[in-house]
C-alpha cells in the first residue's frame, strides 16, 4: 500500500502519520470506501490479515499518531485506560517483527534461549516471554490471507491474533 506509506514519516522512534486525522487526533485512512484507523491499517498490512473490528489497536508508545507496528498492540477497549500508563514504563522496544519471527524459528529449532537472547541483545526473560506469547502475541505467522472467501464469523483465536497484555521491557 504505497499510498498509505507515503503518508508516514519514519523516525528512529515513532513512525508519524501525516495524513488525515479524526477530531480526537487519531490518524485515519480511506481504504476500500471506508475510513479506518491508520494504526489498524499499518498492522493489517504487516500481518496480511484483517483484525476484528471489536478489537482495538492500542499504542505502547502512547502516541496516537504513531503507526509503527512494534509500537502497536491489539486489545480491548478497556486497555485504552492502561495505554498511557504503560507507555510511561515500557521505554523503547528493541525488536522488529522480523526479529520476533526469527527468534521463534530459532526456538523451534531447539536453539537455547540464552543464545537467542545473546544474539538479539535482549534478556533471556524476554525470550521466554516471546516463547509463551506474553509479548508479541498478536504477531501471527499463519499463512491465512485477507480474502473475500473467508467466513466472517471466525473467532479471534482462529485468526491467531491475541490480546497479549503488554508487559514488554
Ligand atoms: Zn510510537
Amino acid at each position: 500500500m504505497e499510498r498509505f506509506w507515503s503518508k508516514v514519516r519514519k523516525t528512529d522512534g515513532c513512525w508519524w502519520w501525516t495524513g488525515g486525522r479524526t477530531e480526537n487526533g487519531h490518524g485515519r485512512f480511506w481504504r476500500e470506501g471506508r475510513l479506518d484507523g491508520a494504526p489498524r491499517v499499518s498492522l493489517e498490512l504487516l500481518i496480511q490479515h484483517r483484525i476484528p473490528r471489536r478489537l482495538y489497536i492500542l499504542h505502547r508508545c502512547g502516541n496516537p499518531l504513531c503507526v509503527r507496528p512494534e509500537h502497536l498492540y491489539v486489545g480491548r477497549q478497556s486497555d485504552n485506560m492502561r495505554d498511557a500508563a504503560i507507555a510511561g514504563t515500557l521505554g523503547c522496544q528493541k525488536l522488529l517483527p522480523e526479529d520476533v519471527l526469527a527468534i521463534r524459528k530459532m526456538l523451534a529449532r531447539g536453539v537455547h534461549p540464552d543464545r537467542v537472547a545473546n544474539e538479539f541483545g535482549i534478556t533471556t526473560r524476554n525470550v521466554y516471554m516471546i516463547l509463551r506469547g506474553r509479548t508479541w502475541g498478536w504477531l501471527t505467522t499463519r499463512e491465512s490471507r485477507i480474502s473475500p472467501a473467508q467466513p466472517k464469523s471466525q473467532s479471534v483465536a482462529a485468526l491467531g491474533i491475541l490480546q497479549a497484555p503488554p508487559r514488554q521491557v
